[in-house]
This record gives structure tokens, C-alpha cells and sequence, in this order.
């Protein structure tokens, strides 16, 4: 409910301003959904059920009273009826989800009266490609979707391409088991992702952009295609953006749903019309992308980051976590822990503040693993145990310690999982989803799945982990592609902190 809030069905409380019911992007709080904010008051309350609303007009519309059973309670019982004090919020800085949940995202107005494609505005009347180049590159954005690849810099090598036509896309292939932070993103603040493509494209010198976006989010693909009209019909996209002369017109793609289809050159081949397969590197997206063009790649999230850093500048966004890991990072909290939802906080902060303070601890008993990252191309999945909770959590850290960011899927997991059954869950995935062109993959992970299965069901034997570490080692050293590559980790990093479970399978037969 917004007071005052333009272009709803109003009414009106004695003495108050006219009050407005709208539809939001997510809170990310979903374990406490369906969630209803009051502004300008702040006020949240949770689980709302349709009975609940005339309460709550009677008593916070018209009364100023706060509806006790609806408000947040901790597990002290304490009560927090402003969101900004729930402590899932309270440590949290949303800057990739800044709309999400507080603009309607289906109105353009709405998302220019917060201050929407002002850096478009800025991008192409105040700066030169070059010095939008050199605003990204030294604010440190790097690639959101996995890799952790330096933004700028593939900026700066699209931008010197000579060839008249080159291409800006909009990685949405979102995949991963328990990620949803780019679904909420293009379903929440879909003009935020424009906005960050059409500064790309003036960046660049790209006048064309592409959304692959998978076909299993119909919301996303309308509400993105909502926005690509809107966007059109006011001038911000077209052959002559506010009268600028620059024009970008952007086209959304949408996948069937191949995990592989993630993969950069997978994904462009898909919106070719060709089978999503990856190839081999080199040549490189940045000089022979989409149709052979050269193509500026990046995830929605990453996209969602440039608008903030064009209007408020470098040094502001590097005033976020550590050192060459600047800014935030979405995560989808999942598993045993008792607050779920979609979070996202300063990279550097430590997986104990994410699952303890935000998340609220575990849920049905101990704290035992988390997995992070999903299994997509380029990410790497560890098993994190009680002796990584104080891990911080940015791309240099995780690396330390033999992982990567990923795109930001974390699944804890209590001390009743069984870490064998969670690796042969990840391996039955990435099986399903090999595109079968290289061998090692292919084969491998088929006879990698049996093993597990083996192994699970009663009839692994000591010779089974041998081969398991060996088969490994081979598909990582010998894949074509990210998925590949790491589709043995959660194997290698649970028989790394778990090993001990592995063989009282074999010699317990359990
Ligand atoms: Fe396809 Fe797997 Fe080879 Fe990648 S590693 S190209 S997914 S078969």
C-alpha cells in the first residue's frame, strides 16, 4: 500500500493522503510471503492472507496502529514492524536490487520518478564511450554471472573492434539449483536491466542488444517485454535516443531451458537458431560473438550494477567490499535455514553473517555444509564447513580456497544431509544437462552418476572412490566447457571435507 502512489485505484482516509494498492517486484523475504509494505511508513507485515486486509486497512490506513500478529517475530519473540529493522534486512545493501519489491515494475514512470535512465541520459550527453569505459573499469565491476571476469575490460575490447555492427547480450539463462536472484531481477526492475544494456551499447558503439532469457520465467519475458514497449514508445530505445542521434534497439531471446545454453558461446549459437552447444575458445565472445559479431556478454545482475555506478561514480561503488572485489553480490538463500529468500550484501561479507544474522540460523538441527555456486559454466560448487564460516564471500576469498563465487546460489545444509546423495544429486544434474558434444563430459559424468549411485544404494566398494577421484581429474583436465570442467567438484570437494561418510557407505553398505 502506497500513500499517494500515482496511477492506482485509490481511497481516501480522513485527513490523510489518497492510499493506493500495487503490485511490487520480490522482497526477497519469501519465507515470509506474501508480504505487504506500507509506505512511506515502512511498516511489513508477513504471511498476509486475504482475510487479514480489512484489519490491516482498518488499523495501519486508519488508525496508525500496527497489526501485532502480522509483524515479523524473531525466534526471542521479538517484534519488527518496520522492514528496514528486521535483521534478514538489517545487514543487507541492495544495490542490484534497489527496485526490487518498491517500484511497480510494469510503469516506467515509476521507475524515472526514482531516478530511472537518468545514466543513460548522462552516459550519452555528459560522457564519452571511452570515459564510461573508464568509469566501469575503475570501479572493479566484475562479471556477476560466475566467472568474476573484469567488466571494463571486456568493454574496453568490444569497444576496440572496428566492425561497423556489434552486439550488446543480456545473459538471463539463469540455471543453477536454487538460484532465482536474475528472475527477480528481470521480473522486478526490468527497466534496470535496459538500462544498464543501452549504456553498454553507447559504451561500445553497439547499436543492437539481445535478452536471452529462459522461457521457463514467463513473467520475466513479459515484464522485460513490457518494458522494451515502453521503453520504445517514450524514446529511450529506438534509432534516435533522446534525440541523441545514438540509437539501440533491444530484442528478448528465450530459451528452452538447456543449463548449457548459460555457456557464452552456447547461448549465442542458441539465439543464432543453432543448437545451444559451446565451442572452442579462442575466437573470443568480445571479437566473434552473436552472429560473429563482436558482442559485450554479461549477466542481468551485472547489468543491474552499471546504471548506480555511471551517476554515482566509481569511488562511491568502491567504497563496498574488499579491495578488487568492489560492490554487492545477490544470493538465493536456500535449504535448511530459517529464513530463505533472495538477499544481497557487500562482497567480503562472511558465510556466518549470511546464514546466522540474515538467514536466522540452521533449521532442524546443526550447521553442516553449504553449497555455493552452482554447477553452471565457469562456477564451482564447494561443500563449506563449520571451518569456513568465517570465509569471507568475494571472488578473491572463495578462490583461496578453491572456489568461485558462482552466480550465487547458496543451499545450506543441517547435519541430517547426507553429503554422498547431495554429490550424486549435482552429478545427476550436470549428466541431464551435458549437451554431449565432448567425450569426457559426456561419458564421464554418466559413469561418474553410477558410481554415486552405487555407492548410495549399498553397493560402492573402496575401488569405487578410486575411480571416482580418477574420472574426476580427467573430465576437469579435459572438457570443452565450464560445465564440464566442474561438473566432478561436488564430488572432489565432499570426498575433500567428507570423505569419512564415503566410506562408511561403502564399508556400512548404507
Ligand atoms: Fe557439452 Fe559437457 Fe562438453 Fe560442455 S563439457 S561441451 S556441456 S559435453
Amino acid at each position: 500500500l502506497h500513500s499517494a502512489s500515482a496511477g492506482t485505484d485509490g481511497c481516501c482516509a480522513e485527513g490523510k493522503a489518497p492510499i493506493g494498492l500495487k503490485k511490487s517486484g520480490c522482497h526477497g523475504f519469501c519465507e515470509m510471503g506474501p508480504l505487504l509494505r506500507i509506505d512511506p511508513e515502512g511498516l511489513l507485515y508477513i504471511k498476509v492472507k486475504v482475510e487479514d486486509c480489512e484489519e490491516i486497512i482498518e488499523k495501519s490506513i486508519l488508525k496508525d496502529e500496527i497489526v501485532d500478529h502480522l509483524v515479523y517475530q524473531d525466534h526471542s519473540l521479538k517484534s519488527y514492524p518496520k522492514q528496514e529493522d528486521i535483521p534478514f534486512y538489517k545487514k543487507q545493501t541492495r544495490v542490484a536490487l534497489e527496485y526490487c519489491g518498491h517500484i511497480n515494475a510494469e510503469s516506467v514512470r515509476e521507475y524515472i520518478g526514482v531516478g530511472g535512465y537518468r545514466a543513460v541520459a548522462k552516459a550519452l550527453f555528459d560522457m564519452t564511450p571511452q570515459q564510461i569505459v573508464d568509469e566501469i573499469t575503475e570501479s572493479c565491476l566484475r562479471g556477476r554471472g560466475g566467472g568474476g571476469f573484469p567488466t571494463g575490460r571486456k568493454w574496453a575490447q568490444v569497444l576496440r573492434q572496428t566492425e561497423e555492427t556489434k552486439y550488446v547480450v543480456c545473459n538471463g539463462d539463469e540455471g543453477d539449483p536454487g538460484a532465482f536472484m536474475d528472475r527477480s531481477m528481470m521480473e522486478g526492475e526490468p527497466h534496470r536491466v535496459l538500462e544498464g544494456m543501452i549504456i553498454a551499447g553507447i559504451a561500445t558503439g553497439a547499436h543492437y542488444g539481445y535478452i536471452y532469457v529462459r522461457a521457463e520465467y514467463p513473467l520475466a519475458v513479459s515484464r522485460l517485454q513490457t518494458a522494451i514497449d515502453q521503453a520504445m514508445e517514450i524514446g529511450l530505445l529506438g534509432d534516435n535516443i533522446l534525440g541523441s542521434g545514438f540509437g539501440f534497439t533491444v530484442k528478448i531471446s528465450q530459451g528452452a531451458g538447456a543449463f548449457v545454453c548459460g555457456e557464452g558461446s552456447a547461448l549465442t549459437s542458441s539465439i543464432e537458431g543453432n543448437r545451444g552447444m559451446p565451442r572452442v575458445k579462442p575466437p573470443r565472445t568480445v571479437e566473434k560473438g552473436l552472429f560473429e559479431k563482436p558482442t559485450v556478454l554479461n549477466n542481468v545482475e551485472t547489468f543491474c550494477n552499471v546504471a548506480p555506478i555511471i551517476l554515482k561514480g566509481a569511488e562511491w561503488y568502491k567504497t563496498m567490499g574488499p579491495a578488487n572485489n568492489h560492490g554487492t553480490k545477490a544470493f538465493a538463500l536456500t535449504g535448511n535455514v530459517n529464513n530463505t529468500g533472495l538477499i544481497e550484501v557487500p562482497m567480503g561479507t562472511t558465510l556466518r553473517e549470511v546464514i546466522f544474522d540474515i538467514g536466522g540460523g540452521i533449521k532442524g538441527g546443526n550447521f553442516k555444509a553449504v553449497q555455493i555456486g552452482g554447477p553452471s559454466g565457469g562456477c564451482l560448487c564447494i561443500s563449506a564447513t563449520e571451518d569456513h564460516l568465517d570465509m569471507h564471500l568475494d571472488f578473491d576469498s572463495l578462490k583461496r580456497v578453491g572456489a568461485m563465487i558462482g552466480s550465487g546460489g547458496l543451499v545450506v545444509m543441517n547435519d541430517k544431509s547426507c553429503m554422498v546423495e547431495v554429490a550424486r544429486f549435482f552429478m545427476n544434474f550436470t549428466q541431464n544437462e551435458s549437451c554431449g558434444k565432448c567425450v569426457p563430459c559426456r561419458e564421464g559424468t554418466k559413469r561418474m552418476l553410477e558410481l554415486l549411485t552405487d555407492i548410495t544404494e549399498g553397493r560402492g566398494t573402496m575401488d569405487h572412490l578410486d575411480m571416482l577421484e580418477e574420472l574426476s581429474q580427467t573430465i576437469s583436465d579435459t572438457a570443452l566447457c565450464g560445465l564440464g570442467k566442474t561438473a566432478a567438484f561436488p564430488v572432489v570437494s565432499t570426498m575433500k571435507y567428507f570423505r569419512d561418510e564415503y566410506i562408511s557407505h561403502v564399508v556400512d553398505k548404507k
